[in-house]
């Protein structure tokens, strides 16, 4: 039984020197049979493992992971929640996952440090700004809080930003998500593990599935460097190499895997209290507990599986940021990292059946997984317990690379995730 964190917990190891802290997790060995094998622990396969137990009461389950938790992309990201989206469709995805973080701590208590310091995409173009209220205008029109910002006002909040009238992109308006904000992405990944593992969901780290056994074109189970175990049903959440092991059960997934970097700046003092994305040069970025600035951009241009990145585009980010905040120049880079991200035609999740009964799909994410991971999980739970789909994970099945009904959030909301 997982002992619970409380503010009395603290204060009695306080005073007993930390001694006493229990294993968040147990080191599970895999068992010869599951009812449900997730594949990928990364957050969106531990929520599922989470939600299948929590919510549909399934105890024989377990978490394969090649590595460690959280070690793919939902601990090398940028941390950003929100729900600023366009179509109908991804705003009731994006937004029951940001309710859902809203009260994510009480419900795993794990502090996931969810800061709503609100999100703002800033425009330079007309065209952007035609964008840019379109998406504020179908936010509200949604149910989700927006407020479409002027000049004067985005200026008012952000007096570092570049005010120089020969500036090469000056704000001329921006969609404002106040809910937005960053969560603590390792707290996540370590709170569903922990979670799920008092719920007795098994959490096999350092085990790569290698294959899956199929008997008269069903899935029966996975096959692991640990060995084979038998599973009714198996999630497979393994974002960037989703197409590579969909391929060992003969599946062609419509997805590119990229690299897409971030980087952090040396600590400075509190300067940047929301998060930015500015359309103009596609950076993005927010400021950590620690002062650091957190920041991004666009994907590596070509497809690879390298978790490093490449010089252009680290250049282009860095530039773009230099060019929104001149006084950021001073500033020293002090780590750069990549993720590798699973890219889709119309830049909207899968979450459904694969053509091959028994195993279930959740990937696709791309460059926007992790403010997804607690509707991510709940939705492929739901779909593995009951066998068919939740209201709003069913546009979203793998079927509409057939039927044509794209969720192009790209071309939507002017953003690529
Ligand atoms: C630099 C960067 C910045 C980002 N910024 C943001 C952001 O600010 N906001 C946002 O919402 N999203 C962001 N994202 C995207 C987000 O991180 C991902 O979409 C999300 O974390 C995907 O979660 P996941 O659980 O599907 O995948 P992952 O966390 O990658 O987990 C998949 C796991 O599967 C494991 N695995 C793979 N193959 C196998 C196998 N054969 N056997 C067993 N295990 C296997 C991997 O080791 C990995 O741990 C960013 C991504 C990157 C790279």
């Amino acid at each position: 039984m997982t002992a619970r964190y409380s503010a009395f917990t603290i204060l009695r190891e306080g005073l007993t020197g930390h001694r006493g802290w229990p294993q968040a997790w147990r080191k599970a060995r895999p068992r010869p049979a599951y009812d449900v094998v997730i594949v990928g622990g990364g957050g969106h396969g531990l929520a599922t493992a989470y939600y299948l137990a929590k919510t549909h009461g399934r105890r024989r389950v377990a978490v394969i992971e090649k590595g460690w938790i959280g070690g793919g992309n939902t601990g090398r990201n940028t941390t950003v929640v929100r729900s600023n989206y366009f179509y109908p469709e991804s705003v009731a995805l994006y937004d029951l996952a940001l309710r859902l973080y809203e009260g994510l701590s009480r419900e795993l208590n794990f502090n996931v440090m969810l800061s709503q310091r609100g999100v703002l995409n800033v425009s330079h173009t007309p065209a952007q700004l035609e964008i840019a209220a379109r998406l504020a205008n179908a936010m509200r029109l949604n149910g989700v809080d927006a407020e479409f910002w002027g000049p004067d006002e985005i200026r008012k909040r952000l007096p570092l930003m570049t005010q120089s009238l020969d500036a090469r992109y000056l704000p001329n308006g921006g969609v404002w998500q106040s809910r937005g904000g960053t969560a603590r992405h390792d707290a996540v990944a370590w709170g569903y593990a922990r979670a799920a593992d008092s719920l007795g969901v098994d959490i096999v780290e350092t085990c790569e599935v290698t294959g899956f056994l199929i008997g008269n074109g069903a899935c029966l189970g996975v096959e692991t460097s640990l060995g084979e175990i038998r599973a009714e049903a198996v999630g497979v959440a393994v974002a960037g190499h989703s197409s590579q092991l969909m391929a060992k059960a003969g599946v062609k997934l419509p997805i590119h895997s990229y690299t897409l970097q971030a980087m952090v700046s040396e600590p400075t003092k509190p300067c940047l209290d929301i998060v930015l994305l500015h359309l103009g040069t596609g950076t993005y970025a927010s400021q950590s507990d620690k002062g650091e600035l957190v920041f991004g951009g666009g994907l590596d241009r070509i497809p690879s599986y390298t978790q490093r990145g490449a010089p252009p585009m680290q250049e282009i980010v860095v530039s773009g940021l230099t060019e929104m905040f001149p006084a950021f120049g001073q500033l020293k880079l002090m780590r750069q990292w990549g993720g590798i991200v699973d890219v889709v035609p119309d830049s909207s999740p899968i979450i459904g059946p694969s053509p091959v009964p028994g195993i279930f799909l959740n990937c696709g994410w791309g460059t926007g997984g992790f403010k997804a991971i607690p509707a991510g999980g709940t939705l492929l739970a739901h779909l593995i317990a009951t066998g068919s789909h939740h209201p709003i994970s069913r546009p979203f099945d793998l079927a509409r690379f057939e039927t044509g009904r794209l969720i192009d959030e790209a071309a939507g909301s002017g953003i690529a995730h």
